[in-house]
């Protein structure tokens, strides 16, 4: 049972397991021998374990040991009980021994009452009543106790007061501090004293601590204010202390400055994101917009050519119409498709040694029709001597095209675009700049960086008038990067054109001979095809594109009936789909392999253009890999291939 506790306790805050009261260690002083045994005895029987002193010196002695409780006589041969009680309770290691002074002598209020002040805890008169003696131990001890427990308890809150990482003040309601933690004392800057740490509060605050005090008293809820110190912000929160009677405060603040950093970091994610998303959803009306512009060219060539009679030239022009178009759109999904591969740098380049000239050149040759739609003159001089760089020829040509075709479309009809390239300005011949300047609309400072983003455009009715998807830029600087070099862009403003500047490093070889062109296709001679696709009209047309080419053609529209041609017919070549409903493309070609006897060569068509792809396509058993939508060109050189290799069979 806990004796010593005279309340209960609360479990949330009883803090320390509770001192087992019990009986405890007693020091009994008293020179007459007899009430000492007396005395001793009652304590023993009452189960305490007893030390005894007969003298004041010896007491002192015995006091030492920390016994939790004296039994002390005032009547000593040597020193007085009184002056003793004095020493101990002077002594700090001692002071909190309680001492319950005995005489038969002084018994008067008077004596009892000067025993009580040398600092005794209790005062009993001999005759001694066993019963009354045990009590007031009892009592002494749970006085102790209760008195140990408080102290650790309000050492404990001290420590944890003094450890908090916030900053803590006590403050009354009229602003004055009276306490406060060390985090605080920090956060005011160390002042010397309380009325200095209440002035430092007081200019936390706008309108002073008093106003913010008032402000707590009066609101609802618990009003949370940010002040700035020191370059960083704390979030502080005022509580009253309403416990303590009222006319207190509570004040914490904490250091926010990191979660405001993180706080303002997402924000501007955010805005990023919702600005990314802002420029996809910009970027599909303008991808709508240009899907649409060559489908409608193709949908009306195409109505037209059946209201033309045969033989009528319009009939070709309307076809070469047709082509164009089917090749712009071809071109613009595979813009798509590179943008990710490219801005991920997940391509490979084949590079060689080859004459920067050279590759302009071949990237002026192919705007120069788009250029002369416009009636602009194309400036473009070759350099006397070579300028070796190493690069993938189609790539890096890629990226002069992007831009020489912006210098086309946003300068005006008939106007002119400089193309120059000299060794950069500094690199002593150690890099080349391609400068590409036109007349046209220029570009305002703060732009000139941003429209290397993707699907940036600073004027977007401009670029959709012109066709453009906002890619153009981003492609290019990829990969002009991905080959070691920069481009970016300068202007004097708007209205005063724009010149992008492409800086290769030289490379130390001379360029490779131009390869010769790969020698024409021999015309192909007539093969055995089978062709698989589930999207009708697709595979009407290419049946009817491979008749007209003199090929006999199966034409199935789905694997399994394919797979039946193929186990049938002996074929010299396969078509097969690789979206196909139910079996797809790469099943039907691993079957088609897997079937006894020569097997036609395969070739997936697909819209997909992806490395990996490619990739599943050959693991299936497919030599070949076409792009939708085939280009005839393309076509017939495959053709031309197989049918070589097949007349060698
Ligand atoms: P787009 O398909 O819109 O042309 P780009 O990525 O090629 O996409 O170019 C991004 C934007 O940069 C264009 O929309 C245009 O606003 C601006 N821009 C590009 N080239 C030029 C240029 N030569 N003169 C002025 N503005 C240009």
């Amino acid at each position: 049972m806990d004796e010593s506790a005279g309340q209960k306790t609360d479990p949330l805050h009883a803090g320390h397991p509770p001192e087992r009261p019990g009986p405890g260690r007693l020091l009994n002083v008293n020179d007459d021998e007899a009430t000492r045994y007396m005395v001793s005895r009652i304590l023993r029987r009452a189960g305490y374990e007893v030390e005894e002193a007969e003298t004041g010196m010896q007491a002192l002695e015995a006091a030492r040991r920390s016994p939790d409780l004296i039994v002390l006589d005032v009547r000593l041969p040597d020193i007085s009980g009184l002056d003793i009680c004095r020493t101990l309770k002077s002594d700090p290691s001692t002071a909190r021994i309680p001492i319950l002074q005995t005489s038969a002598t002084f018994i008067s209020a008077e004596r009892k009452a000067e025993g009580l002040e040398s600092g005794a805890d209790g005062y009993l008169a001999q005759p001694i009543e066993p019963p009354e003696l045990i009590a007031t131990v009892r009592a002494l001890l749970r006085a102790r106790h209760a008195e140990d427990a408080l102290r650790r308890s309000a050492l404990d809150w001290q420590r944890t007061f003094e450890a908090l990482g916030d900053a803590v003040a006590l403050v009354s309601d009229q602003g004055e501090v009276y306490r406060l933690n060390p985090a605080m004392r920090e956060l005011l800057g160390h002042p010397d004293s309380l009325p200095a740490c209440s002035r430092c509060l007081d200019a936390l605050f706008e309108g002073g601590l008093k106003a913010a005090l008032d402000s707590t008293a009066d609101a609802r809820g618990r009003p949370i204010r940010e002040v700035r110190r020191n370059r960083r912000t704390y979030r502080v929160v005022i509580d009253p202390l309403r416990s303590a009677g009222g006319g207190r405060f509570v004040l914490v603040a904490s250091d926010v400055s990191d979660q405001k950093a993180l706080e303002q970091e997402h924000l501007r994610r955010a805005e990023e994101l919702s600005a990314e998303a802002r420029r996809k959803d910009e970027f599909l009306a303008m991808l709508a917009h240009e899907l649409r512009n060559p489908l409608h060219a193709i949908a009306t060539a195409n109505r037209l050519q059946d209201q033309l009679q045969e033989g009528d030239p319009n009939r070709a022009e309307l076809r070469s119409a047709i082509s164009r178009q089917v090749r712009h759109l071809a071109r613009l999904v595979d813009d798509l498709l590179d943008v990710s591969r490219i801005t991920r740098g997940k391509i490979e380049l084949s590079r060689t040694v080859m004459d920067l000239a050279t590759c302009i050149q071949n990237g002026v040759d192919m705007v120069r029709g788009q250029a002369e739609n416009r009636r602009q003159t194309l400036e473009w001089i070759p350099p006397p001597t070579p300028m070796p760089v190493q690069v993938d020829g189609l790539r890096f040509e890629q990226a002069l095209i992007n831009v020489l075709s912006n210098a086309v479309k946003y300068s005006p009809v008939g106007g002119s675009i400089r193309v120059q390239v000299e060794s950069a300005p500094g690199s002593d011949d150690a890099a080349f700049e391609v400068r590409i300047t036109d007349q046209g609309p220029g570009i305002a400072p703060d732009k000139l960086e941003e429209i290397f983003d993707l699907f940036v455009q600073v004027d977007p009715s401009l670029a959709r008038s012109r066709g453009g998807l906002g890619i153009g830029l981003t492609v290019a600087r990829s990969l002009v990067e991905l080959h070691g070099g920069r481009l970016w862009a300068e202007s004097e403003g708007p209205g005063r054109g724009s010149t992008f500047v492409v800086r290769m490093p030289r490379a130390h070889a001379e360029p490779d001979r131009p390869s010769e062109r790969p020698p024409t296709n021999p015309p192909a001679r007539s093969l055995r095809i089978l062709v698989v696709e589930d999207n009708m009209d697709a595979l009407f047309a290419l049946q009817t594109l491979l008749q007209t080419l003199g090929h006999q053609v199966w034409a199935e529209a789905d694997g399994r009936r394919g797979l039946e041609v193929a186990r049938h017919e002996e074929l010299d070549l396969a078509l097969i789909d690789i979206g196909l409903p139910g079996m797809d493309g790469y099943e039907v070609a691993m079957r088609i392999v897997q079937q006894p006897g020569p097997h036609p060569y395969l070739v997936a068509v697909t819209g997909y253009g992806r490395d990996t792809d490619r990739g599943r396509a050959e693991e299936a058993g497919f030599g070949a890999y076409l792009v939708k939508p085939v280009q005839s060109e393309e076509l017939e050189r495959l053709l031309g291939r197989v049918s070589a290799g097949a007349a060698q069979r």
